[in-house]
């Protein structure tokens, strides 16, 4: 009997959570980084990793199978340009990533999947009795490592490529992560300056001091449910609200509304739910919202009401940028 197309396809969906463990021990041990000089044999690899070489043999075929690097023969294994997107610390890089979604904190949430979906609440509190802030805030590592990772998988340029920060003083990132974002905006608008709001343990962390824009750019700590920095002419809120229920973004978008003057901008940045059988990628970040920090993705729509319920008024929508991201231009409803 001929095999069924349908069998393997689904096969293939089924194993996915495979191959993403696969590479997040890959991206853990930093196989592409030591590859990055040219191919390696896996036993070289294994003693540069501390591994056992027979296992990590089996680890580089399975993973040179499906794109991540190439078996070239006799057991030595070069990086594919897949692969060379797990190198650490360059543009585009998704190595912080990939290390981030195979960690534990990620791996026993999704494996409790079921849960978030009999009873419809966050399946990380379920799991941890907790919110996923409040669990990173007292893991420094963890805390920075989801920071870096979520920054990866935007790229730094693509609001750019949508929006005209050219007319503002002042920009306000709000829930800014690393910064990467303002410092892509500053650098292209150089008489802008920046602040850069996250959560005190966050700001910390930054990574302005590697920008050439550090001068231009402050970093505040705080918690924007108490307030947000004043005096700002644009404020951005990227991949924030996609974070909480819609209670809380309202109240979040009410801090900015107190904070912003009659003639500053608002911007949301967020990915968007859009039409039945595509976007895969959004509509699983969306379960990831489920699992992870207890939100949810939104259509165009669903943004506009938030923003009308905490005091702006929706303006133009611009995207998708080349990361999918759109952003929301919203002024204060006086
Ligand atoms: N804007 C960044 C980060 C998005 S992740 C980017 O696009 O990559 C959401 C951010 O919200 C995190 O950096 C997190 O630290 C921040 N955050 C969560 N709770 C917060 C709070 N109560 N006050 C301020 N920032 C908060």
């Amino acid at each position: 009997m001929a095999p069924e197309p349908q069998r393997a396809t689904l096969l293939k969906l089924l194993n996915g959570y495979q191959v993403t463990q696969a590479i997040h021990v890959a991206a853990v041990l930093g196989i592409a980084d030591v590859l990055q000089q040219g191919g390696r044999s896996a036993d070289d690899l294994a003693g540069e990793t501390g591994t056992d070489p027979r296992t990590l043999y089996r680890l580089l075929r399975a993973l040179a199978a499906v794109g991540v690097f190439r078996e070239e023969g006799d057991r030595t294994f070069a990086l594919t340009p897949v692969g060379e997107k797990l190198i650490a610390d360059r543009p585009g890089s998704l190595r912080d990533y990939a290390i981030f979604i195979g960690h534990e904190s990620n791996w026993i949430t999704w494996g409790s999947l079921l849960d978030g979906v009999r009873t419809g609440s966050n399946v990380f509190r379920q799991v941890y009795g907790k919110s996923v802030w409040e669990y990173r805030a007292a893991r420094p590592e963890l805390s920075a490592l989801f920071t870096r990772a979520t920054a990866q998988t935007k790229l730094a340029g693509s609001v750019l490529d949508i929006c005209d920060f050219s007319g503002f003083g002042t920009i306000v990132d709000v829930g800014g992560g690393t910064g990467a974002m303002l410092a892509g905006i500053l650098a292209a608008h150089p008489q802008a300056k920046g602040v850069l709001f996250d959560q005190p343990h966050v700001v910390a962390n930054n990574r302005l001091s590697e920008t050439g824009v550090a001068d231009r750019c402050r970093a505040v700590g705080g918690d924007f449910f108490a307030g947000v920095p004043e005096g700002g002419d644009a404020y951005i809120l990227r991949a924030v609200l996609h974070d909480w229920e819609d209670e809380d973004c309202v109240a979040i978008l009410k801090s900015c509304r107190k904070a912003v003057s009659d003639t500053a901008r608002l911007f949301l940045v967020e990915r968007l739910v859009g039409p039945p059988n595509d976007d895969a990628e959004t509509k699983f970040f969306d379960l990831t919202m489920l699992v992870n920090p207890g939100g949810r993705e939104r259509t165009r729509e669903e943004y506009g009401r938030l923003l009308e319920a905490a005091g702006f008024l929706p303006g133009p929508v611009a995207g998708p940028g080349p990361d999918r991201f759109y952003v929301f231009e919203a002024t204060p409803d006086s």
